[in-house]
């Protein structure tokens, strides 16, 4: 490919819609431009990234015996209610884009294909002997985000691979799932990323284990908590789904350990508590705050928050004071997921706490972002009241630095937190202390069981002879937020730097003045030799300056560049390797044996 062909505009100044570095760069670097919020056009360049990203995940899926397959996108209501998922999808802070067609039927676009591949499954899957069978697409997914925002990275329309499985048993399923677990780690390597693997919370998605991998980076929207020696990390929101699921007190409320109890023994309504602390309880709000206390000295207090609306009632946190709390009661506090911006034209004030986030009350929010983001809905509280209510609310953005290993060890066996009892340490190492870090979630690998399978009654003959539900599996990429992942993992000051597997071309030949004879034929000769060897190359055949070429060449991130000067005549290149900057000379007969 020519430049003078690739339609190229780059940008010399940061576009203001960015925020983050890799988002500035492929708008700058003509990579992606914006149509609405969370909706981008993939220009030539950012499609040929993500044909090479596809490639290998192809590749490695393929590998693993999955089948490649295309699932429609529109999708009917109906198998969404059978489900059980429609309502939770479609109302209130639904994620799906939902329309009515011409007969007054309604559809979705489809998020996600649980439903349409466990609806094809029920009359294709008959038989054991069918399984396990593992189908996958790489397609457009639509998902009406709260918060659409740096640019690939939380689209409304992006691309994603997922992969569905089926199984006549556990075991099977098992097998699979890390096999999955397997590609993930090469399509990652293969990319150039830097992932690691955390226990993840399965969300709305639903069923048992679940795995996400994680790209570390600064503007990663997750938090990830790991143990310091490195052997156990998981995402915050499964510390905080775990702190969060219900469990039943065998005596009521009680006081927990030292410091500042928020129940006490006797108290047995909300009223009874906020009367305990002088608080009136709020009528117009739904929630049921529950402080909780770390056994550390240097640990900060949980708040956990619940929707009046849902039947959650009773919670009981490691290391914390417990408190019990019916619906009927109300609550004190409403949390809402809104901006900065938003919070402060409402009137309201930001109160950050550690450990919370509407997925607590909401399984369809469970990944829609990070608490920081929720402001405490105040009503008709003060500011002063509630922060000295809540005791040693931690106004940094980081709650969970230096929180003890008490109730989130390395050893998975006590990490369930229901599991708990205050005062409980890392059986293995006392001294482990929480480190939190960020990450961008590229991929998710799940255990779904039979969920699905069941709902819409997914069915195959076991060797037996008899009916049963199919075991299922769901493994997902985030396609086009990996590959601007790469590039917030691997940019400089000048642009760029893709990884060669999946950059858009691998070499990059510039003549630095296309008017001299000897330096455009000699550009043309290599491009031309290259293009024969099968290297992605890109020859800048414009007559610009050179200074404005290279820097084209840096901020576009072509991993060579093969730079045809003065040296020409003496039949010399330069190579300049992008990631490094390092240069050399060299002939330019050498130049296909040197970079093959
Ligand atoms: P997140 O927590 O970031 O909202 P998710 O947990 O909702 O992601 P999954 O349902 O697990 O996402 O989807 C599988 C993969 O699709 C994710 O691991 C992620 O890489 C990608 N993905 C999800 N939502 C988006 C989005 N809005 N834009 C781009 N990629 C996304
Ligand atoms: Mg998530
Ligand atoms: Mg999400
Ligand atoms: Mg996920």
């Amino acid at each position: 490919m020519r430049v003078s062909r690739l339609m190229l505009v780059t940008l010399r100044d940061d576009p203001s819609e960015a925020e983050i570095p890799s988002h500035k760069l492929l708008l700058r670097a003509g990579y992606i431009r914006r149509v609405a919020s969370g909706i981008y056009a993939y220009l030539p360049l950012m499609w040929r990234v993500l044909q090479k990203v596809s490639r290998v995940v192809r590749e490695e899926m393929d590998g693993t015996g999955a089948l490649e397959t295309l699932l429609p996108q529109l999708q009917p209501a109906e198998l969404w209610q059978r489900s059980g998922r429609w309502a939770g999808y479609t109302a209130g802070e639904g994620i799906m884009f939902h329309l009515e067609d011409r007969q007054g039927r309604e559809l979705g676009l489809g998020p996600t294909h649980e439903e349409v591949i466990t609806y094809l499954a029920t009359d294709l899957l008959r038989s054991y002997r069918q399984l396990p069978v593992n189908l996958y697409q790489i397609q457009s997914k639509f998902r009406d985000e709260i918060r659409p925002r740096f640019g690939l990275m939380r689209g409304r329309e992006f691309i994603m691979k997922d992969a569905y499985s089926f199984h006549a048993n556990e075991e099977s399923l098992r097998q699979t799932y890390a096999a999955m677990d397997g590609a993930y780690r090469r399509i990652f390597a293969r990319c150039g990323l830097r992932a690691v693997a955390v226990e993840a919370d399965s969300g709305a998605i639903g069923g048992s284990a679940s795995q996400e991998f994680m790209v570390t980076a600064e503007a990663g929207e997750d938090l990830i908590l790991a143990s310091s020696d490195g052997t156990y990390a998981a995402n915050q929101e499964r510390a905080v789904s775990l702190a969060a699921d219900p469990i039943s007190l065998p005596s009521g409320p009680r006081a927990g350990g030292e410091g500042e109890p928020f129940a006490t023994p006797g108290q047995s309504s909300i009223e009874d508590l906020c009367a305990g602390h002088g608080i009136e309880p709020c009528q117009t709000v739904k929630v049921l705050m529950l402080l909780a206390r770390f056994e550390d000295q240097s640990a900060q207090p949980l708040l956990v928050s619940l929707r009046g609306d849902q039947q959650l009632n009773e919670v009981k946190l490691a290391n914390a004071v417990t408190a019990r709390c019916s619906a009927e009661h109300g609550a004190l506090l409403d949390i809402a997921p809104i901006t900065k911006e938003a919070a402060a034209s409402e009137g309201l004030l930001p109160l950050p706490f550690g450990f919370m986030g509407p997925h607590l009350a909401d399984g369809l929010l469970s990944n829609s972002g990070h608490w920081t983001k929720h402001f405490l809905r105040l009503a008709d509280r003060t500011a002063a009241e509630l922060s000295s209510f809540v005791c040693g609310a931690n106004s940094t953005d980081n709650h969970l630095v230096g929180a003890a290993w008490g109730s989130l060890c390395p050893c998975p066996e006590s990490l369930d937190l229901r599991a708990a009892q205050p005062g409980d340490r890392c059986q293995h190492d006392p001294s482990q202390q929480l480190q939190a870090s960020r990450g961008i979630e590229v991929g998710h690998i799940f255990q779904l069981g039979r969920k699905y399978s069941e709902a819409l009654e997914a069915r195959f003959t076991n060797e037996a002879g008899s009916e049963e539900a199919l075991w299922m599996g769901c493994y997902g990429i985030g396609v086009s937020r990996l590959a601007q992942a790469a590039v917030e993992q691997h940019h400089d000051g000048n642009g760029i730097c893709w990884p060669v597997s999946i950059a858009p071309f691998e070499v990059i030949v510039v003549a630095a003045n296309w008017a001299e004879a000897e330096q455009s034929g000699l550009a043309e000769q290599l491009y031309l030799r290259l293009q024969e060897a099968g290297v992605d190359v890109l020859l800048d055949d414009r007559s610009e300056r050179a200074g404005v070429k290279f820097k084209d060449a840096d901020l576009i991130g072509i991993p060579w560049r093969v730079v045809v000067g003065r040296g020409a005549a003496d039949g010399l290149v330069e190579l300049v390797e992008r990631s490094s900057c390092s240069k050399r000379d060299l002939p330019a007969i050498e130049l296909l044996e040197t970079l093959l």
